[in-house]
């Protein structure tokens, strides 16, 4: 079997599916991806919660509203200069495109959707895919961090750069954007709980298949 997916199926076999993304509706993902950048999720989920309690957690209500008010409501995930104007430019963007019709927006061809995603102020690689998979379906991998070091301690890429990771998952796997989901979140649960930055491979189960866990415990 592919290495690649090998290791899928062993992650899958040890923690189970992982059935992300936490959120009750495809507009809550988009708000959840924009308000990821550098804090923890927990921060994230009280916003999103202060979102709905005020009755704001809406395309139309998010781009009707004041940069101020979102503010008040989203402060907890930091960065409170930059992601309320940016959600509600997002949503405003949403509005004018396709009446916030999420089902419209998203029913254009992926690299059609993933430009325009790219073309909105804050939005990065890493957001615009997230976006694309978990809200859209789109069969896109989604890259980060964990992704990129679980990825080179197995040895199944030595790049850094974000298109030539993908591009290893999206030839490696079925396009599936359900296995693109799965995996990403088993890949991030793995990340948290073993393959940590300081790494307990002794417990791990891709260990037989890892060179750099090897390497640690020879
Ligand atoms: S063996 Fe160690 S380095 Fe390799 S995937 Fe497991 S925890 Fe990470």
């Amino acid at each position: 079997m592919d290495r690649t997916h090998a290791a899928f199926q062993r992650l899958l076999d040890e923690y189970g599916p992982q059935r992300w993304w936490p959120a009750e509706t495809e507009f809550e993902v988009i708000v959840g991806a924009l308000l990821m950048q550098q804090t923890a999720w927990a921060n994230v989920e009280r916003a999103i919660a202060n979102l709905r309690d005020a009755g704001l957690l809406d395309v139309h209500a998010l781009a009707a509203a004041s940069p101020s008010t979102i503010r008040r409501h989203v402060r907890v995930a930091g960065l409170y200069r930059t992601k309320p104007p940016r959600l509600k430019a997002f949503c405003r963007h949403l509005v004018d495109t396709c009446d916030g019709d999420l089902a419209a927006y998203f029913d254009r061809p992926t690299d059609v959707v993933r430009a325009d995603l790219l073309a909105q102020p804050g939005v990065g690689p890493e957001t615009a895919d997230s976006i694309l998979l978990y809200a859209g379906r789109h069969p896109v991998f989604v890259v980060d961090a964990y992704t990129i070091r679980i990825g080179t301690r197995l040895g199944l890429f030595t790049t850094q750069a974000y298109d030539a990771v993908q591009r290893h998952f999206e030839t490696h796997l079925t396009r599936d954007p359900d296995a693109y989901r799965e995996f990403h979140a088993l890949l991030v649960t793995h990340a948290k709980s073993l393959c940590r930055p300081r790494p307990k491979c002794g417990e791990c189960p891709l260990l037989g298949a890892c060179p750099f866990g090897r390497r640690q415990r020879s």
